[in-house]
């Protein structure tokens, strides 16, 4: 039978109500629970200011890496899935308070982009609530687009936002 190509991806797992550490940990097994999805590495969890957006609830983000042979599309679709089951709700305008946000941010060292997905996503380099978890698990993964490795990305950033170790890894 014809197996698909084993994708290495990386993703961002963001929470800022309820109880954030717990959605992300149960985001992460529900991804592990797919037959098509192993988790390789998880980082620790970080506290981090809301960006971009106006709320008083800080977020508790998480990176971890997978492999998987979902298409990009189809491991968005997943997400996506985990994020309604988990009660998110999306109110269309922006940035608003989340149960959970799964993002991707590398999928190999692909650069694609359509209507639905950007990858490698759109504002990695400038987001230290996820280029400091990605600093403990793959500081020296190449950014497909910069050519630049995530600690020289997270070098360049003038003024990064404060952002705490909050606990031990999922
Ligand atoms: P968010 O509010 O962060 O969940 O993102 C909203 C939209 O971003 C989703 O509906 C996706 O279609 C789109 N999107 C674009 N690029 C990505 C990516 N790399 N990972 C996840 N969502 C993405």
């Amino acid at each position: 039978m014809y197996n698909r190509l084993m994708a290495i991806v990386y993703l961002s797992l963001g929470s800022n109500i309820g109880d954030r550490v717990g959605y992300i940990q149960q985001a992460t097994s529900l991804l592990s629970a797919h037959q098509d999805i192993n988790i390789v590495t998880t980082s620790s969890f970080y506290e981090t200011e809301p960006w971009g957006m106006e709320s008083e609830n800080w977020f508790v983000n998480a990176v971890i890496q997978i492999t998987t042979t979902l298409s990009p599309e189809s491991l968005l679709d997943e997400c996506q899935r985990i994020e309604t089951q988990l009660g998110r709700k999306r109110n269309g305008q922006g940035y608003s308070d989340r149960t959970i946000d799964i993002d991707i941010i590398f999928y190999d060292k692909l650069i694609f982009n359509n209507k639905r997905l950007t990858i490698p996503h759109k504002y990695f380099h400038k987001r230290v609530f996820m280029l400091v978890p990605m600093l403990e698990i793959a500081d020296d993964f190449v950014h497909p687009f910069f050519g630049k490795t995530v600690s020289s990305l997270y070098e360049a950033i003038e003024e990064p936002e404060m952002v705490y170790l909050y606990g031990t890894r999922i």
